[in-house]
């Protein structure tokens, strides 16, 4: 007899439990009494990690797939636009040592790749341009502090690629009311004291402390760092991945803006220290700033006067809070009748935000591919598993290959993230070819690639990699290369004059609002 999928359980009301509900829901019309049943219950007294801060472009095509308008988010999130990041002090540690992966691709790319003629034009010149500001527009916008759109372009759209600061807290509230009141998802607070699982092996309920027992055809572990369906019940080990990257540690801290109308920096600045590295992202109405560090390699007491010294004497009462990071992620994601998103999966340091981004991959593989019956469910447990496990492997490659391009020796950490042990043998297979040409998309063939060729590019050429292109046909191209910097200095030219400062357009944006689309 086939059991038909009907309903779905999620634990957990963190920011993986709200936007896989609201992604599952918004596609199979949960709340029009004929779709899926969404149940989600959370904890009264086990709050959300709360720290996630930077997002992908992606959260922009989520946020309007599950009906959510642009403005609303600004007004009530607390959110900033974010361009893409800014890396100081990675390469050798000076004050002058930045670079920049901004969220647009290089001017031409893919069809036309300016990377091996900016490599021929800038050898052994001193002055010459930063790889992305030869080659995108957006590293000039972020230096004048300024938004990636208009207030006339509409909702979602932009001048620029671009992804959003948040507040985690409030977005977790905004994207749960949106769910409650919107996508009839049922919403329960109460605490599960015990998982229920049937002879077979799968989730059949939950033990609840006030709302008794519970249950559903599809489990989603929401449960945060804990994993208490798909690690603690199902048994699925965790997978540590601390031989590649060391950090293990977070101490997070909210500080305010120097004045009310400072301006809000519209990328995130990572920072490295001696020990790890610091982000700082800007708010609305503050500045989020964490040190996320190596305890292997320095104290608790050392991190946090680097920290303070960060953020300067002024915030000197600020309390951070600790936070230990688990390095790594489950065996498996999908067991049995139980799937596993967010920090209940494994979390790996938020040098890139992907932890957001990997939340809603999931949620659509999950809503996309979810099965019509309990008997389809192990070939469906597979694809997600594998498309997921590749994903944490191409994550992984690109965090590391922040670190091994890094010259700095001020301290064991930064040389022994350099240890060739220390290294995937996929990363080192693309660091080989690399040397002769740069990544293109013949190296990153899957259709579930995390980061495009064009990271990487941004991500060696702005710390300093080169590639011999001496085995390259350039001449044939010169023309088409000369246009395309020359059409990258045009863009510059008239976004720098034209786009408005980033807090300027998030004040107007809630005077206002965008236009819908
Ligand atoms: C230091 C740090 C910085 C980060 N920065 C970024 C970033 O910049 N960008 C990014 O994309 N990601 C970042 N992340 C990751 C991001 O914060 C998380 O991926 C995201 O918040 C999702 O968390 P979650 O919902 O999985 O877990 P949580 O927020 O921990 O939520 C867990 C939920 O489970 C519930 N729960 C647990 N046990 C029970 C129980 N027994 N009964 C009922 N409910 C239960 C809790 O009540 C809670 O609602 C960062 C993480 C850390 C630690």
């Amino acid at each position: 007899m086939e059991r038909p999928i009907r309903s779905i359980f999620i634990v957990g009301g963190g920011t993986a439990g709200w936007l896989t509900a609201a992604i599952i829901a918004a596609r199979h019309a949960s709340g029009s009494g004929r779709g899926l049943e969404i149940t989600l219950v959370e904890s009264e007294t086990i709050g959300i990690v709360g720290v996630g801060e930077g997002t992908w472009p992606t959260m922009r095509s989520t946020l309007k797939k599950v009906g959510i308008s642009e403005t609303d988010f600004f007004r009530e999130c607390n959110a900033s636009f974010k361009h893409g990041a800014k890396f100081a002090r990675w390469v050798t540690g000076q004050a002058s040592d930045f670079y920049y992966h901004p969220l647009m691709l290089p001017e031409g790319f893919p069809s036309f790749d300016l990377a091996p003629y900016w490599m021929k034009y800038s050898e052994g010149q001193r002055d010459a341009p930063s790889f992305s500001n030869a080659v995108c527009f957006q590293e000039a916008v972020c230096e004048l502090g300024l938004a990636p759109k208009l207030i006339t372009t509409p909702e979602y759209a932009g001048v620029a690629n671009y992804a959003y600061h948040l507040d985690a807290g409030r977005f977790a509230a905004f994207v749960r009311d949106h769910c409650v009141q919107k996508l009839g998802i049922r919403h329960i607070v109460d605490d599960v004291t015990e998982v229920i699982r049937s002879d077979t092996g799968d989730i059949d309920a939950v033990q609840t402390r006030k709302s008794g027992r519970l249950g559903g055809d599809l489990f989603i572990d929401a449960s945060g760092f804990r994993s208490l369906l798909l690690g603690e019940t199902m048994g699925v080990p965790f997978v540590d991945r601390s031989d590649v990257l060391f950090i293990d540690r977070a101490l997070a801290m909210q500080v305010p803006h120097d004045h009310e109308q400072s301006d809000i920096v519209p990328y995130t600045v990572s920072t490295a220290q001696k020990h790890g590295w610091i982000w700082d992202i800007g708010l609305q109405s503050r500045r989020g700033v964490g040190y996320v560090y190596s305890s292997n390699h320095t104290t608790a007491d050392a991190a946090l006067a680097e920290l303070r010294a960060y953020v300067g004497d002024r915030h000197r009462h600020v309390q951070p809070r600790e936070i230990k990071i688990a390095c790594g992620h489950r065996q498996v994601f999908w067991k049995g009748n139980c799937v596993a998103v967010g920090l209940a999966g494994g979390f790996l340091e938020p040098l890139e935000a992907s932890a957001l981004v990997l939340i809603e991959l999931s949620a659509d593989m999950i809503s996309t591919m979810l099965p019509a019956t309990r008997e389809t469910m192990p070939i469906v447990a597979g694809r997600y598993n594998r498309t997921t496990q590749y994903r944490w492997d191409r994550i992984i490659d690109f965090l590391k290959l922040h670190y091994i391009l890094s010259r700095r020796t001020d301290s064991a950490f930064w040389i022994d993230n350099r240890a060739p042990t220390s290294i995937p043998d996929s990363l080192r297979e693309q660091m080989e070819l690399w040397r002769y040409r740069a990544p293109g998309d013949q190296d990153f063939t899957s259709n579930c690639e995390m980061f495009p060729a064009a990271s990487y590019q941004y991500v060696l050429y702005g710390m300093g990699f080169r590639t011999d292109t001496r085995h390259q046909p350039l001449d044939r191209d010169i023309g088409g290369a000369k246009r395309a910097f020359a059409q990258n200095e045009t863009l510059k030219a008239r976004w720098t004059k034209t786009l408005p400062k980033n807090r300027d357009l998030i004040d107007k944006i809630k005077a206002l609002g965008l236009q819908k689309i």
